[in-house]
């Protein structure tokens, strides 16, 4: 595999010791993006019907129609917090591409495998998040 970032003469006196994703893990995160941006555009689309108004004569009594106005309110917020990792997710995709990709965006250093591999749309370590 050759490496992306230090073609210079920096890779002939000490060797290519920079570890970017091989070409397989990459193939295996878009795979998984891939798969992610499926199953969250599913549940935007279930979350899309379950906040959907209740009506008023719905067949439900009382305690049920509050149980159903607190749920409608968590679903609303998971629909947002779904849409926000779609856009990330996409991005994330176009970005696949890029040289850098799987590289922290703030301070450069790779972002361990296993955690790309479980959350593909990050964009930082864990170092740099917060
Ligand atoms: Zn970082």
């Amino acid at each position: 595999m050759t490496c992306l970032k230090f073609e210079s003469t920096w890779k002939v006196v000490v060797g290519c010791r920079h570890s970017d994703m091989t070409d397989k893990e990459k193939e295996k995160i878009v795979l998984i993006i891939a798969n992610k941006i499926r199953s969250v555009k599913d549940d935007i689309e279930e979350l899309q019907e379950l906040i959907k108004p209740i009506p008023l004569d719905a067949s439900i009594g009382r305690i049920s129609r509050m149980d159903a106005i607190n749920n409608k309110t968590i679903n609303e917020a998971s629909l947002r917090e779904k849409r926000k990792i779609l856009q990330r997710l996409e991005k994330a995709l176009e970005r696949s591409g890029d040289k850098d990709f799987g590289n922290c965006q703030k301070c450069g250093n790779e972002i361990p495998f296993g955690r790309l591999e479980y959350m593909p749309h990050v964009t930082r370590c864990v170092d740099c998040v917060g």
